[in-house]
């Protein structure tokens, strides 16, 4: 075990206690956030030159599983806090974009990855939010939901389709939008207008946004290098490693669910015996634990894997296979670990029913189950594989679409 991994294993004993804390009162976790900061988890892939420890992701993938045993909330804000937005920003940012992130991430921020609108999920790059480039800002319009720590965010990676003064759509490219009401810094325009209310995952917000004229300057646009015409294929590239995390947050779930399913078989006696020793249940644990060992190997190749492209990232279609396994195994085992402790997995004393909610969200999330396996179809056939009705053929198709 790594230092990383001691550190969070100790983490989530801590975490363990106050998980359903979390999920009953719906707050954000914001004692364990600080926690995470002092042990170092907190954007723990920033390279040292900005302050960071320059951990790999392999290193966070680790972490990620330990953390998730105990709290999922917490997981997925140390998988925010390392990968997804941070990610494009640390491979296509400034100088300045880098420093400003890496100042919040490591006092504790979140930063929000704000892609998907009303009329564009799945088809990402039919999202119609703009930014009027003008002589030296943009100007954002639009909305977007399903933002992930909208609210309590400080650092936005808002995407949007970026115009010319003549009307013309240049390309989506990616902006760093700061709002830190505590500090006073509340960009004119930029609302927090809703929250969803979710089955599960309680305590992390998921917000609509609204952005009225905002203006944003030059020196926040994140445009990738191959330019805006194909700048959200790199973006997303980026995006990859956020992939892996939310696999690993589902492992960890599933292994979380499966200690305990292996306790309490032991505990449990029926018919005069432990429930351990019936067959029906062991033959479920087996499978249970050999679809866990699965993921765990797919997430650790996806995790070292290199991008053919562009090293720095993982291989896409490895971090799809990896997202897609973990995620749908992690439902099977939380549900099975439900039913292998009777009346007492559905009680809300036990943590599985909190997991169970909380685990429906991976196969949605991120790159919805259908449209992760499309992509791992179109890797095997070498293909491309669009989706629209009477499709151009673009000469790089984005994973998501
Ligand atoms: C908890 C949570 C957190 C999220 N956080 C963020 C965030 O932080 N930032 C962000 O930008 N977004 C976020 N999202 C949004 C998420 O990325 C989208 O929900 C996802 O991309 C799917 O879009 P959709 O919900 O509009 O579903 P749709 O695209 O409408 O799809 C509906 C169903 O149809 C299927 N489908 C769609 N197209 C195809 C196809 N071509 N072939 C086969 N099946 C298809 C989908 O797989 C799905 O089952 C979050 C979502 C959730 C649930």
């Amino acid at each position: 075990m790594n230092a990383y991994q001691t550190a969070a294993r100790a983490l989530a004993e801590k975490f363990a206690a106050r998980a359903g804390h979390w999920d009953k009162s719906r707050n954000y976790c914001w004692q364990n956030v600080r926690e995470l900061c002092d042990a170092g988890l907190m954007g723990m892939t920033i390279p040292t030159a900005y302050g960071g420890r320059g951990a790999s992701l392999h290193d966070v993938v680790l972490v990620v599983e330990e953390i998730a045993k105990a709290c999922t909330l917490s997981a997925r804000i140390v998988v925010e806090a390392n990968m997804g937005a941070l990610s494009a920003v640390m491979a296509f940012g400034t100088g300045s974009q880098k420093r400003l992130c890496a100042h919040y991430v490591l006092a504790g921020d979140k930063p929000a990855i704000c892609i998907t609108e009303q009329e564009a999920g799945s088809a990402a790059t039919d999202m119609t939010t703009t930014a009027l480039r003008k002589r030296d800002h943009y100007v954002i319009n639009g909305a977007k939901h399903w933002i992930t720590g909208g609210g309590v965010s400080k650092l936005h990676l808002v995407f949007a389709r970026v115009i010319d003064r003549s009307g013309c759509d240049l390309g989506i490219g990616a902006f760093l939008l700061l709002r830190d009401p505590e500090r006073g810094i509340e960009p004119e325009g930029f609302r927090v207008t809703g929250q969803e209310h979710t089955m599960g995952l309680c305590g992390m917000p998921e917000a609509r946004l609204r952005f009225d004229d905002v203006k944003v300057d030059h020196s926040m646009a994140l445009i990738a290098p191959s330019g805006l015409r194909h700048g959200f294929g790199d973006l997303m590239m980026a995006y990859n490693a956020q992939r892996i995390g939310a696999a690993a947050a589902a492992l960890g779930v599933s292994a979380g669910a499966l200690n305990r399913a292996k306790a309490y078989l032991t505990e449990r006696h029926q018919f005069g015996r432990p429930l351990a020793e019936f067959q029906g249940l062991q033959w479920m644990l087996a499978d249970m634990d050999t679809k866990l060992h699965a993921a765990r190997l797919l997430i650790h190749e996806a995790a070292q894997s290199t991008h053919e492209r562009d090293e720095r990232f993982p291989d896409p279609t490895m971090a799809a296979r990896a997202k897609l396994f973990a995620s749908e195994a992690a439902i099977e085992i939380v549900n099975n670990s439900m039913q292998m402790l009777g009346a007492r997995g559905y009680s809300d004393q036990e943590p599985l029913e909190r997991m169970y909610r909380d685990v429906r969200m991976f196969t949605i999330g991120g790159g919805t189950a259908q449209i992760l396996r499309t992509q791992i179809a179109g890797s095997i056939l070498d293909i491309k594989t669009p989706q629209r009705r009477h499709a151009h053929y673009e000469p790089y198709q984005i994973a998501a679409e």
